[in-house]
């Protein structure tokens, strides 16, 4: 007997596009009329972090200077600076082994005692972990520990910093669960963690790093276990913390869609060091590293065909131990030349933003405040995050 014909062939997936060649104009050298400058920021020292002229800029919270991370001789970060303000999200973004992690678990002091860290955080919150500045991670199991309620975890990390008795501890413990979305929470606060869902695991970890209203939260990939709806519910109770404390959140992320929504600045990772950064929406909308290009072409769009398979950045990052000279991308990267192959370009610097690479400025430079046109299709409108607020030039953390 014959095989009857399929009537309805379901539609073949796509095959996944190319990463775009060129998709932007192809300079062999940066314009002559605005060009970058070789700026690097200045080392800390407490002179930068005078008031600056205009007092509607606060001093930073955290400021990172020539960060180096290295493990038997070979450097996972390498000479990163960034500043980190109240009340903003600043996000580090990558792939993985980018060394986004390393870096921000050098703001806590969490780092393996096998490293060999260079440069300067300031100031040293790792003796304040819990109290001033406190990490939500990636994986809420291993975070709570299995044999005691969630309150009572709760209710330790509180008298772990302040003097209150148990019954206040406990009081607080079930307002931070509160403030999480947990329904029921004095009754859930008896709960052990595997009694609760994946996302109300990952609620519960938000509400132990916040309990004690830390000035900084580090938030790592804290929403790659979770579905979209859960996804979204966390970073908004980690923005809702920065907006009602004045929290500074660094997120470390590879999720380019969370930098579009929630981040005010962004610092783009490549193989340990900086390639880009300035503020999330201009860096997102006018990328002018080629690595941050590829990251973005890389993300899923409401406008795409239904089944379109996503480009992915071809190859992979490179080994650090074996680094190859020059820019450490140019393996991957479609507009590499030979001065990419033996020279390592540095950050040069454009008012607010900063690019490592020979040819990855736009030959129009757009000034912060200017609205370029979006990388999106028209008609797709991404919401900016609220500006973050700088209520006071004295520094937050000098005198608490
Ligand atoms: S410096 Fe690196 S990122 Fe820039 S064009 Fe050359 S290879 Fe590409």
């Amino acid at each position: 007997m014959e095989a009857e014909p399929l009537k309805h062939r379901p539609p073949e997936a796509q095959p996944p596009e190319p990463w775009p060649l060129e998709p932007w104009p192809l300079q062999a050298q940066p314009p002559e009329h605005r060009p970058l400058e070789a700026r690097p920021p200045e080392p800390w020292s407490p002179k930068s972090r005078l008031p600056d002229a205009d007092p509607s800029v606060s001093l930073p919270l955290l400021s990172v200077r020539d960060l180096r991370i290295a493990f038997d001789g070979v450097e996972a970060v390498r000479g990163v600076s960034f500043d980190v303000h109240a009340r903003e999200v600043f996000a580090l973004v990558g792939e993985s082994g980018a060394g986004k992690s390393l870096t921000a678990r050098a703001l806590l002091g969490m780092l393996p005692k096998e490293a060999t860290v260079t440069g300067t955080v300031h100031p040293d919150l790792s003796g304040a972990r819990g109290s001033r500045i406190a990490l939500v991670p990636q994986d809420a199991l291993a975070a709570l520990s299995p044999v005691h309620p969630v309150g009572d975890q709760l209710a330790a990390a509180v008298r772990s910093v302040r003097r209150v008795g148990r019954r206040e501890a406990r009081a607080l413990a079930v307002a931070a669960l509160e403030r999480v979305g947990i329904a029921d929470a004095a009754r859930r606060a008896r709960a052990h963690p595997h009694e609760y869902s994946g996302g109300m695991r990952q609620r519960a970890v938000v509400a132990m790093a916040t309990v004690n209203e830390p000035d900084v939260l580090v938030a790592d990939e804290p929403t790659t276990a979770l579905d979209d709806d859960h996804r979204e519910l966390v970073l908004q109770l980690l923005a809702d913390q920065r907006e009602s404390r004045g929290t500074a959140l660094v997120l470390v992320t590879h999720d380019m869609d969370a930098v579009r929504r929630h981040a005010h600045r962004v610092l783009v990772m490549y193989a340990g060091r900086a390639v880009e950064t300035g503020p999330a929406q201009e860096v997102l909308a006018h990328p002018w590293a080629p690595y941050t290009k590829g990251l973005l072409a890389s993300l899923p769009h409401p406008d795409d065909k239904p089944r379109r398979r996503l480009p992915t950045l071809p190859g992979s990052p490179p080994t650090l131990g074996a680094l190859p000279p020059g820019c450490p991308f140019t393996s991957r990267c479609p507009l590499a030349t030979d001065l990419c192959r033996h020279e390592e370009p540095e950050p040069r610097w454009a008012d607010e933003r900063s690019v490592a690479c020979h040819h990855g400025e736009l030959p129009d430079h757009h000034p912060p405040g200017h609205h370029a046109p979006s990388h999106h299709p028209p008609g797709h409108h991404s919401p900016a995050p609220p500006a973050p607020h700088h209520p006071s030039p004295r520094h937050p953390l000098e005198n608490p």
